[in-house]
């Protein structure tokens, strides 16, 4: 099992990128990368799963080289780093955390796309959106969580 979780600050002139779709929005998430919360938190949970450290230990965000990048990028890469520990990823599990934009409309698209990343059927991927009925920091539209738990097998 591993279990990962992110959190991104929201602001102005930035793209909303979740789970490699970018959702309209007049608000995006900051970061070094291109601060895709829900796939950074499925990389987390990854990493967690065979105590390999977390993602900024992997992609330092000192490292120019990982300035703008695609976090499926960064996702594949850490993939990768799984098969070659001789662990097979099963399933994912991961829940987006928004006051807004309604996300609904967009969670079969990004289980597509990590599924894809991922090389697992899609249903064995499963991203859901819950909304903190306007509580907290997430309530407040000042950022964006996600959490994600993955289980792995030994191949
Ligand atoms: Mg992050």
């Amino acid at each position: 099992m591993g279990f990962g979780f992110d959190l991104h600050p929201l602001v102005t002139g930035r793209p909303l990128i979740l789970g490699g779709v970018t959702v309209a929005s007049e608000v995006g998430l900051d970061g070094h990368s291109d601060a895709d919360v829900l796939t950074h938190a499925i990389s987390e949970a990854l990493l967690g799963a065979l105590a390999l450290g977390d993602l900024g230990r992997h992609f330092p965000d000192t490292d120019p080289r990982y300035k703008g990048v695609s976090s499926l990028v960064l996702l594949g890469a850490v993939i990768e780093l799984v098969r070659t520990r001789g662990a097979r990823l099963v399933n994912v599990d991961a829940t987006v955390l928004a006051q807004a934009p309604r996300l609904a409309p967009h969670l079969p698209e990004m289980a597509k796309r990590l599924a894809g990343v991922l090389d697992l059927p899609v249903d064995q991927v499963s991203v859901k959106a819950k909304s903190p009925e306007g509580l907290g920091l997430v309530g407040r539209r000042e950022g964006i969580a996600a959490m994600a738990v993955v289980s792995v097998e030994a191949q």
